[in-house]
């Protein structure tokens, strides 16, 4: 059983950037206004009653991601405290600008588990060229947000740095990692850029996505080459039910698949069903995944795991992944440290509190 939902509650963003496929120019068309009716607010009302109805069917954690920013939403406190009275996690991606340290306490107090601050720059300049309109209030906001989270959340609260790699990204990428070097944050990532339009979207500077089986046969023959994106339900702001992050793509030529997204089923589980079967058996669907380089592979997607100054590195086809490395073995000879990574020793001396 998938455990995790999707639920967009809103579609607007503080900001306006330019690599942005829903807000700026990372998509050929003007996004929203080619999918009007995903460009509202989800009614609080609605909004809590899907909250109740996906935990009653087993749904454990909830990602409050919207294809904008969650802290826009005007009730976001009402989700997290429903949320929290469901005892359901709570996973969110934000930019951070919006979130003064007021906030950010009050967020960590109500409860929020795993929280992704997308940052992209934290030099003041060329955060302001990324991230647009921004001022001196919100570039500090964002670029503090981090810090905040894990000062008020403790370990409570996975904390991510997330950035996009662009224009000067050796130069970021080194100004980030010395930036956040003693925050003790979770995670600092750095991805490729997409860029999308109706037919289909592509990795920037990635090689070719592996795909699924040709467009032409009718069945795909092993459940394992299924796409990691799909599966995971992402109920849109009007009730509608998709299967994967692809399908906002192409979501005005889902006409053959529509009618199954709709809220037509009674249970959020049973749509998400719906959806599997027809990924194994429609040809449309077929043919959309044939032109989404975002499939992702769900072995084998490892291409690397180095140390590098304070940080234990994951590298894969899209993603690097920095881990800060605990005090207590920073100063182990590095050879030893990846040994400790490599063999999750890491993992179970945090078990054991060791470290
Ligand atoms: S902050 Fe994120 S969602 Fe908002 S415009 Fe920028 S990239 Fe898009
Ligand atoms: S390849 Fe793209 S469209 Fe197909 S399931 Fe994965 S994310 Fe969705």
């Amino acid at each position: 059983m998938v455990k995790q939902v999707n639920i967009r509650l809103t579609a607007k963003c503080n900001y306006k950037c330019g690599i942005c496929p829903f807000h700026g120019k990372g998509y050929s068309g003007d996004f929203f206004k080619e999918r009007e009716d995903i460009n509202i607010d989800m009614p609080l009302e609605k909004a809590l009653l899907l909250l109740a109805k996906v935990r009653d069917e087993g749904f454990q954690v909830v990602n409050l991601t919207p294809n904008g920013e969650f802290f826009m939403y005007p009730h976001w406190k009402a989700i997290l405290q429903t949320a929290k009275k469901l005892k359901m996690k709570v996973s969110i991606t934000t930019n951070g600008g919006l979130l003064s340290e007021d906030i950010i306490r009050e967020v960590c107090r109500i409860g929020v588990s795993h929280i992704t601050v997308s940052i992209d720059s934290v030099v003041e300049n060329h955060y302001k060229s990324l991230r647009t309109p921004a001022n001196s209030n919100t570039y500090r906001n964002a670029v503090n947000a981090p810090v905040y989270f894990k000062k008020y959340g403790g370990s409570n609260v996975y904390v991510q740095v997330q950035c996009v790699e662009q224009d000067r990204y050796d130069e970021e990428k080194k100004q980030i990692l010395a930036h956040y070097e003693n925050a003790e944050l979770n995670q600092i990532s750095f991805s490729k850029v997409i860029s999308a339009n109706e037919h289909g979207t592509a990795i920037q500077g990635a090689a070719k996505g592996k795909k699924i089986s040709d467009a032409n046969s009718t069945v795909v023959e092993n459940k394992a080459k299924m796409c990691a994106n799909f599966g995971a339900p992402i109920l849109m702001p009007n009730g509608l039910l998709l299967g994967c992050c692809g399908m906002f793509y192409f979501y005005n030529r889902l006409d053959g698949l529509k009618q199954y997204c709709s809220a037509t089923h009674n249970t959020v589980k049973g749509g998400t069903d719906h959806l599997l079967e027809l990924y194994d058996s429609s040809k449309i669907f077929r043919e959309f995944c044939n032109t989404c380089q975002l499939y992702e592979d769900r072995c084998d997607k490892i291409e690397n795991k180095f140390i590098s100054g304070k940080y234990f590195c994951v590298k894969s086809k899209r993603y690097e992944r920095y881990f800060p490395i605990p005090r207590k073995i920073s100063t182990l000879p590095r050879e030893l440290q990846l040994f400790l990574y490599k063999t999750n020793g890491v993992k179970q001396l945090k078990k054991l509190k060791v470290i």
